[in-house]
């Protein structure tokens, strides 16, 4: 049985954003992700019917000023091969999504098998709760704004599929400043492709692999009680040099030793160093999801602990490329960064057990 909607009414509310045009003032750490960032598929995400990708599928939203694709996939049969004991009804959303932003996808199905989506040449397996199949997907900041084909398809217990949906999102554009900081010699050495590259692909590793259930539950908290600094999808420009990168997270104000709680339950996936982003911890909150913390002081939890909110992974620190301490807080998605602000409802999010009016299904049309 899916619980009734644990999030109150959506709100918006500004995130504090300091431009930190001033040298010395910013507490940056230039977490961004590189432009040349190309998405694979998450591991252990198996086709799961009949839509089959028709490219190589693993190219996601890199950045281009190419309009999005057109379809992606390829069509499943043409006429159902099943039939479900009751229609389905699919969500999507919001159905435009902001840069950056995720979104949610939902299929109420009592009697499906399964369902699946086909999604920026990815097929993501749905997860199941109860009567309900959903998965949370990412908008990359740079995805060029318009319309983004998505294909839903729902089977039966034996695979058979029992309906597709074709629909789009819209993606709108999100309001993006630029920040200027200071660097020194040794930070500076940090913006070095190798360096960038090194702590990419240990983390997209970590961060692309799925756990087919879900932990965390509602809204995250803050993981760190001091004032954000910079918000995410910051242009990020070093020293007045034009701007390649943007804020893949939220920056945490705070001394070093201030503590760094889990901002809702999962099970500590990864904890070790990079040069670009010092001590770090990645927590898999399942389904997708995964929270990351940076340039800690010290570490205080080991890989495959499990969490819940509240519970202390460290403490602030100045490790890594960073101009002063604070926490560097992100939240992937499919090895995607997107806007930790959703997640502690600065902005909309959609909640996976919420209550979905039926009026706003896009798709009840089952044989
Ligand atoms: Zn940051």
């Amino acid at each position: 049985m899916i619980s009734g909607p644990r999030w109150p009414g959506y709100g918006r509310s500004a995130i504090l954003v300091l431009l930190c045009a001033l040298a010395g003032f910013a507490a940056a750490c230039g977490a961004g992700a590189t432009p040349d960032e190309a998405v694979a598929p998450p591991e252990g995400l198996a086709p799961a019917s009949s839509v089959v990708p028709a490219g190589d599928g693993t190219e996601a939203a890199a950045p281009t000023t190419e309009p999005p694709p057109e379809a992606v996939v390829q069509l499943g049969p043409a006429e159902p091969e099943a039939v479900l004991e009751t229609d389905p009804l699919i969500y999507v959303v919001p159905q435009d999504v902001t840069q950056g932003h995720a979104f949610l996808v939902a299929v109420d199905a009592p009697g499906a098998g399964f369902a699946s989506i086909a999604y920026n040449g990815e097929i993501f397996t749905l997860l199941r709760e109860g009567n309900r199949l959903f998965a949370i997907l990412p908008v990359e900041a740079r995805t060029p704004p318009g319309p983004i084909p998505l294909v839903i398809a729902v089977a039966d217990n034996a695979g058979r599929q029992a309906l597709r949906i074709e629909t789009t999102i819209t993606v709108t554009e999100a309001t993006v400043a630029t920040e200027v900081i200071q660097l020194d010699e040794s930070n500076q050495a940090l913006l070095d492709p190798a360096v960038v590259r090194e702590d990419r692909e240990i983390r997209d590793a970590v961060q692309r692999a799925l756990t087919p259930e879900r932990h965390w539950s509602g809204l995250f908290d803050q993981p760190a009680a001091g004032v954000i600094t910079s918000s995410f999808g910051l242009l990020r420009s070093y020293n007045f040099q034009e701007p390649n990168e943007y804020h893949s997270g939220i920056d945490f104000a705070g001394d070093n030793g201030d503590p760094v709680l889990a901002p809702n339950a999962g099970v500590v996936a990864w904890v070790g160093r990079t040069q670009r982003r010092g001590n770090s911890v990645i927590v898999d909150h399942g389904g997708g999801v995964h929270s990351s913390y940076y340039h800690l002081s010290e570490v205080l939890v080991t890989e495959g602990m499990v969490v819940v909110t509240g519970d202390p992974l460290g403490s602030i620190g100045a490790t890594g490329l960073a101009t002063g301490p604070h926490l560097h807080w992100e939240i992937v998605v499919h090895g995607i960064p997107v806007n930790p602000g959703q997640w502690i409802r600065d902005q909309e999010i959609p909640d996976p057990e919420g209550a979905l009016d039926p009026e706003f299904a896009i798709g009840d049309s089952g044989p």
